[in-house]
């Protein structure tokens, strides 16, 4: 880390650290060093996608996440529809990866006047847009004028019955490693919208040319969130051992999922499941498609592990793929590629803090 002396106002010298050293979750692990419980009911603190509360019968979660005009969202292509449905369903993302059922929403935001009612009403739209597909009520938030831009801060509850709750930590040696849906789409759709602002900032006169482009679109603009997991787990008879939603990339959160569980893991390369049309657009940027699924983020399907005497439960289940196994820590994270080469999991993924 590197850290130098500085001199404040009454000229004592006084230690800096550059944020960029740390990096946004080295920073959180700073902040959150000997954050000891006070109460016997904050079952769960700092470190898994909610925080968890007994409550006595159920436990509660809960789940914060701020978004920042110009860091997380650039409105010159994302409608304010589909950002207030977005910064919902981020936030309804983490309880579904607790295993829990949403129940209620604060939203706060902070404008500054170069937006008008008509303009907020329809962020607002999109929030109760969410609000509805998945069954939470809105019941409070704040409201402040900002200097620049629009920020966006929501939190969430949801509750989960004790027996059915899934963290990060509960990976073990031999568990099988799976994703839902398919990976790497959001970013693809991201590289699009990107493109086509350059050109409209070059020829203001261009149209976008966004045809041929719907799946990877809506999975950057309208994500949804996993929370139909929940009951297929139930239906089929399987609690995942471990469970994280996918917000940074497969690499990033696949280290999370195994820091926390103090476990290695290997993935397989070609097992990442990748739709055809983020796999075309990917070549067509020359990029490797599975660095879509690897580094990009913003997917929000879940990574979980099962027991390996689950297998069968799951292997006709098309919504579910296995994409590796844990190993002990010793083994470190590891991904193969389909030349049989084993290549260390870097974390490219979203890092508020990186000089790059
Ligand atoms: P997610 O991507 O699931 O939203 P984060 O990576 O944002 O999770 O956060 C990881 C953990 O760190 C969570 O338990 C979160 O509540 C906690 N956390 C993040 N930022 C802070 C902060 N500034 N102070 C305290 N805890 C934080
Ligand atoms: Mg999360």
């Amino acid at each position: 880390m590197y850290t130098r002396k500085e001199k404040n106002t009454s000229g004592e010298k006084k230690e800096r650290t550059e944020l960029s050293e740390l990096g946004e979750f080295g920073l959180i692990d700073h902040l959150a060093k000997n954050i000891i419980p006070k109460h016997a009911g904050t079952v769960k603190g700092i470190g898994d996608d909610a925080a968890v509360i007994d409550t006595g019968k159920n436990l509660l979660l809960l789940s914060t996440d701020l978004l920042l005009e110009g860091v997380h969202f650039d409105l010159t292509y994302m409608p304010l529809k589909h950002l207030g449905y977005k910064a919902a369903v981020v936030n309804i993302s983490d309880i579904a990866a607790m295993n829990g059922i949403p129940k209620q929403m604060t939203v706060s935001i902070a404008v500054s006047n170069r937006f008008s009612l008509e303009a907020i009403e329809e962020l607002y739209r999109g929030i109760r847009m969410a609000c509805d597909k998945y069954n939470i009520d809105l019941v409070g938030g704040d409201t402040s004028s900002s200097v620049s831009g629009l920020l966006i801060s929501v939190t969430i509850t949801g509750e989960v019955a004790r027996e059915e709750i899934v963290y990060r930590n509960g990976a073990k040696e031999g568990d099988l490693l799976c994703v839902t849906g398919d990976l790497g789409g959001a970013y693809a759709g991201l590289l699009i919208l990107e493109r086509e602002k350059q050109v409209y900032k070059a020829n203001p006169e261009m149209q976008p040319e966004l045809t041929g482009y719907d799946y990877v679109l809506a999975r950057q603009l309208k994500p949804e969130a996993r929370t139909d997991l929940r009951n297929l787990f139930k239906k089929i008879g399987v609690l995942p051992t471990s469970m994280i939603d996918i917000s940074d990339g497969l690499a990033s959160d696949t280290l999370h999922l195994c820091h926390q569980s103090k476990t290695g893991c290997r993935i397989y390369e070609e097992k990442i499941p990748m739709d055809e049309e983020t796999k075309r657009l990917a070549l067509e940027f020359n990029i490797i498609p599975t660095i879509c699924a690897l580094s990009g983020g913003e997917d929000y399907e879940l990574l979980f592990t099962i027991k390996q005497t689950d297998y069968d439960k799951i292997r006709n289940v098309p919504e579910i793929t296995v994409i590796g196994h844990i190993t002990t820590s010793g083994d470190g994270q590891n991904l193969i590629t389909p030349d049989g080469q084993t290549v260390k999991l870097t974390a490219q993924g979203w890092d508020a803090f990186n000089k790059k």
